[in-house]
């Protein structure tokens, strides 16, 4: 589950919450510290606040996006302080950390949590890629935790959930292979292109269709096969719109 889990923190602006989430995951036992276009980083302050965990810092994956981060991720969790108005099903730490831990998160190999920006959180292209959310209870009034205390009371239930149960799973033989946060996002693109092509969605206005069919498919959590299956309907619905020249398969 250590290598596993890789926490991911979305354009924060402050150096000193990148090294004080790097410390709250390395006294967890975590290392995989994936930063998605950092305000400031490498920067003296986060090395500051990091302590002696500047071995996560120093590992650290920068991105350019969030899909770049979420590569290989077969469970994709944000991390979000309210509710939001489409609602993705939601756990609290302790279930999130169980869960992941059982294995049902690992079964394609990696798991990602998602953290968002100090002033405004993740938005809802970004939390569209999400299959679950993940609330720590608080105040209804003042429900936002520091950035990197949210880390920290995650990382807590991922090492306590963990020291409850077997633990590595992951390759465990005849599980199956859920599909990858980036077979998703491909997935996602060919949906919405043959529902262009058959006339279904509009093209001058697809945000609010295509972030209900997320929520379904991601709730549904397809596997390999069943990605194939899916796939392979919307090539063919696009045949029969065009005939086999202009289907794309991508
Ligand atoms: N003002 C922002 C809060 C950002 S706090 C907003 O209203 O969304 C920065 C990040 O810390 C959040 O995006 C989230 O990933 C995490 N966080 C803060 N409080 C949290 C909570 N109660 N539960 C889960 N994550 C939380």
């Amino acid at each position: 589950m250590f290598n596993t889990v890789r926490m991911v923190l979305v354009e924060t602006s402050h150096p000193g919450n990148i090294g004080a989430a790097a410390r709250a995951m390395k006294v967890m036992g975590l290392q995989r510290l994936y930063l998605v276009n950092p305000q400031l980083f490498p920067h003296a302050e986060a090395t500051a606040r990091a302590s002696g965990a500047d071995d996560v810092l120093a590992g650290a994956t920068v991105c350019a996006s969030l899909d770049e981060a979420l590569v290989g991720c077969g469970l994709v969790v944000g991390a979000s302080a309210r509710l939001r108005r489409l609602s993705i099903p939601q756990w609290d730490p302790r279930q999130c950390a169980e869960r992941m831990v059982e294995g049902i998160a690992a079964a394609s190999g990696e798991a990602a949590i998602v953290f968002g920006r100090e002033h405004s959180g993740l938005t809802n292209d970004e939390l569209g890629r999400c299959h679950q959310l993940v609330h720590v209870p608080s105040n209804p009034d003042y429900s936002s935790l520091n950035l990197a205390a949210a880390v920290q009371v995650i990382a807590y239930e991922l090492r306590m959930a963990s020291g409850a149960s077997a633990v590595e799973t992951v390759g465990g033989g005849e599980q199956e292979t859920l599909a990858t946060a980036d077979d998703m996002a491909r997935f996602y693109q060919h949906l919405q292109q043959t529902l262009e092509d058959i006339g279904f969605l509009d093209p001058e206005n697809p945000r609010i269709m295509m972030q209900r069919l997320r929520r379904l498919f991601n709730r549904a959590r397809p596997n390999e096969v069943e990605m194939n299956i899916l796939r392979g309907i919307l090539t063919a619905a696009q045949k029969q719109r065009f005939g086999a020249s202009r289907s794309t398969r991508r």
